[in-house]
């Protein structure tokens, strides 16, 4: 090893400071090394050996991260297209796969075609600043993705963010800004730290009535709302969506890997212009072979959303007929209100302890006073680890006073 330059050490010497600030504060993420794969139930390993945790707090919505269909995909496709293009999309680095891919995710959204990215996260940074100039306006959910506010922190429209659902809001900002040559709305289709699904009729109205485009976020939406599993537009009844921005790292597999679905035409601009595409390496084709198998999985096996509608439900009811206060409604994330940050932290550390895997998030994540342990629904689990989710949040809930005894 080098010995560190002066300037390193002071780096370093204002870079502990500040990680000691954030263990104070209880704003310190620490992580946990699963030495299993994702799954309803986890291995963790741990200094004494490894514990075995019920799993609450994955996005492996439809259970699909160790479907042994899904591994034997990447595994041909492995063997017979190797591991990766070494290439971006242009130069020589598109598969047939991914052409594949597109075709399928564009059907899944009733658009025209769609574009893949490495992470949905780099989608949401290429789309905006692709799009919209100086003379165009954006309208952005104040609950928006980080990776939705990246992407416009990098575009020059005028940016306008509207308070969490607040339709009149949105009214009111397009209105200011009619005289923008392009208007953009984008919103998650599901805000993942409430577990509320954004009402896509109000806001395609204000859309309509302001000549605006809609652009919606369906991470935690597709596979897994709307009766075919094609996200937040279908489980309102077919809202029209100009484009759609998803993740393969949720409820397709959980491996990586996102897109934009839209207009033919503004698919073929993003991939001339959307710098993530240009600029970063194509998608591993073994990835493109198991998102191929998971929406054959979508489309094929409904049981597994209405056996996640089922455990969501059976979740909801217990909690709430125990007294607890839920966030939410109609999605697998299903937040329970603690209030207070360092009884949510408690909370989750003594469920931990009785083998039940679930996160508490306090301020800045979520609004100071409003601390909660975020639970998410997976079809991986059966009726009995819903139940023992239940029996283990009554008793710590009556232990730590959170509900009446
Ligand atoms: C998870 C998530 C992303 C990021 O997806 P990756 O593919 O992991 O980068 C973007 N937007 C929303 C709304 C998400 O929930």
């Amino acid at each position: 090893m080098t010995t560190p330059s002066p300037q390193s050490q002071s780096l370093d010497h204002a870079l502990a400071a500040a990680l000691d600030t954030l263990r104070e504060a209880g704003l310190f993420k620490e992580e946990h090394p699963l030495v299993s794969p994702q799954s309803g139930h986890v291995t963790i390993a741990e200094p004494c050996g490894n514990r075995q945790l019920l799993n609450l707090c994955a996005n492996n919505y439809l259970g699909l991260a160790d479907d042994p269909r899904l591994i034997e995909a990447a595994r041909n496709a492995l063997d017979r297209h190797g591991l990766g293009m070494a290439s971006v999309r242009f130069i020589c680095g598109t598969h047939e796969l991914h052409r594949r891919l597109e075709t399928r995710l564009a059907a899944l959204t009733g658009q025209q075609d769609a574009i893949l990215f490495p992470s949905c996260f780099d989608a949401n940074a290429g789309i905006f600043e692709a799009l919209l100039g100086p003379e165009d306006a954006v309208f952005s959910d104040a609950l928006n993705h980080a990776s939705i506010i990246d992407g416009i922190r990098l575009c020059k429209a005028q940016r306008h963010r509207y308070p969490n659902g607040d339709i009149a809001a949105l009214d009111a900002a397009l209105a200011e800004a009619k005289d923008a040559r392009r208007k953009l709305v984008v919103t998650d289709g599901v805000f993942s730290m409430d577990g509320v699904i954004a009402d896509l009729p109000a806001i395609r109205a204000m859309c309509d009535r302001h000549g605006a485009l809609l652009m919606v976020d369906d991470s935690h939406a597709t596979g897994v709302l709307g009766p075919d599993g094609s996200g937040t537009a279908a489980h309102h009844g077919g809202v029209p969506v100009d484009m759609v921005s998803g993740t393969l790292g949720k409820a397709l597999g959980g491996a990586a890997g996102g897109y934009i679905a839209g207009s033919a035409s503004v698919i073929a601009w993003l991939r001339q212009k959307a710098r993530p595409y240009l600029f970063s390496n194509a998608l591993p084709p073994a990835l493109a072979a198991t998102a191929l198998c998971a929406l054959d999985i979508v489309a094929q096996e409904p049981e597994r959303r209405a056996r996640l509608g089922s455990h969501a439900a059976r979740f909801r009811a217990a909690l709430t007929k125990a007294g607890f206060t839920l966030a939410g409604s109609g999605h697998p994330i299903i937040p329970v209100m603690i209030g207070d940050a360092p009884v949510a932290g408690q909370f989750a550390e003594k469920l931990y302890r009785a083998g039940i895997y679930a996160v508490a998030f306090s301020a800045p994540v979520v609004p100071p006073g409003q601390a909660r342990i975020r639970t998410q629904m997976s079809s991986a689990l059966s009726d009995a680890d819903v139940d023992r989710a239940i029996a283990a949040f009554i008793q710590v809930g009556h232990e730590l006073g959170v509900i009446p005894a």
